[in-house]
């Protein structure tokens, strides 16, 4: 399968609104990190995006991405879901209901805010569309089959309060925005063969993982490849990939690679 990151920035993006740092004024393209979300094109032909980022007609444009056959839902934080309408372009062209999947709590909140996408009394005018969407709830630890890959929703804390979905995906373990990988989670992510990890600062973070808490989460899942996501502007890219340890790299936007 493929993993094509969309998006590699977390929820202010890099560069920042306004923001006069180094890394915001940066020439190199790798520091260019729209909102956080990914594709993953599996062996048979389908695509399964992850989470639907404010930018993300653009992302779709740029990775030549032009069917999508499910959604995976991590979280209803805006970073990851307010550019779910980009999704008409999709729906009107295959005339059905997307398969959105998610947790309970996720799923709600996702459907109260954009109502629109769900509800099938709600028609648009002769000669307009509007996305279509159909909720799937996915229990903790529930496995379902997408494109003949098995998919597991695996639930991790982003903080005191939130509870996020880190899914497994084949061989591909994508856990964003979380603050900790628990025990349970972590024996549900090894053996996976590409990590991917949310990391924002080098120190502590209320709701995510830092960049050394995230390298020892790397170690303990054991992947042969992992990859650092919802990075900020505390780092250039090229810094941070060279003293990261071997088999570790941070992402980027548009990076693509073969799982
Ligand atoms: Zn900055
Ligand atoms: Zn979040
Ligand atoms: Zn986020």
């Amino acid at each position: 399968m493929k993993l094509t990151f969309l998006g590699t920035g977390t929820s202010f993006g890099v560069p920042q609104l306004g923001c006069g740092c180094a890394v915001c004024h940066s020439r190199d393209p790798r520091d260019r990190r729209t909102r956080v979300g990914a594709v993953v094109e599996t062996d048979s032909g389908e695509t399964i995006l992850i989470d639907t980022p404010p930018e993300l007609r653009l992302q779709l444009v740029q990775a030549d991405i032009n069917r999508v056959d499910a959604v995976l839902f991590t979280h209803d934080h805006a970073d990851h879901t307010h550019g779910i309408d980009d999704l008409r372009a999709i729906t009107s062209r295959s005339n059905a209901h997307l398969p959105m999947f998610g947790s309970a709590q996720t799923l709600g909140s996702i459907e109260q805010k954009f109502n629109y996408i769900f509800d099938d009394r709600i028609k648009p005018l002769p000669g307009t569309s509007k996305p279509q969407g159909r909720s799937v709830v996915l229990a903790p630890n529930e496995t379902v089959r997408i494109g003949g890959v098995d998919v597991t929703a695996v639930p991790v804390p982003h903080g005191p309060v939130t509870t996020v979905f880190a899914y497994r995906i084949g061989p591909l373990a994508y856990v964003t925005d979380a603050k900790s990988v628990p025990d349970e989670a972590i024996a549900q992510m090894r053996g996976a063969r590409v990590l991917v990890l949310n990391a924002l600062f080098r120190h502590p973070h209320p709701s995510h993982l830092s960049v050394p808490e995230a390298l020892d989460v790397a170690v303990k899942i054991g992947a042969s490849r992992t990859y650092l996501t919802h990075l900020t502007h505390d780092n250039f890219h090229a810094d941070l990939e060279a003293e990261l340890p071997e088999g570790v790299s941070p992402a980027f936007d548009g990076l693509s690679i073969t799982v």
